[in-house]
């Protein structure tokens, strides 16, 4: 996906702060956070949004939420966190490229 800002980030093109990356995986800090610790996890590969996975999604999806508490400890969340997907246009989704936020550190409700 060419026009993509998140597979240019994957690429390289766009630099980041990286928080982890492996072979298929990769988590950086949001450009605009909205709590203290702000960060993604996105698949290396394109994948739109959560409405467009399926059962050969499965053990993709899994990996990022079970990388979700790892990281956020390493950042410090050791108190919790918040987990948040935006789905489509009518879940707020502005980048077309699946990605989780772990959002923390702004008290209970920081989004
Ligand atoms: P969405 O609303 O799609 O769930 O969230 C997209 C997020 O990507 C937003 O929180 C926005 O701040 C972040 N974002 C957009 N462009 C960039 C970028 O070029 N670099 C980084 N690190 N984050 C970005
Ligand atoms: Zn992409």
């Amino acid at each position: 996906m060419s026009d993509c800002i998140f597979c240019k980030i994957v690429a390289g093109e766009i630099p980041c702060r990286k928080v982890y990356e492996d072979g298929e995986l990769l988590a950086f800090h949001d450009i605009n956070p909205v709590a203290p610790v702000h960060f993604m996890i996105i698949p290396k590969a394109h994948i739109a949004s959560l409405a467009d996975t399926g059962e050969e999604h499965a053990t993709l999806l899994g990996r990022m939420l079970v990388l979700a508490p790892l990281l956020a400890r390493e950042q410090g969340l050791a108190d919790g966190f918040r987990t948040i997907i935006n789905t489509g246009r009518g879940g707020g989704q502005e980048v077309f490229h699946l990605h989780i936020h772990i959002i923390g550190g702004g008290g209970p409700r920081p989004m």
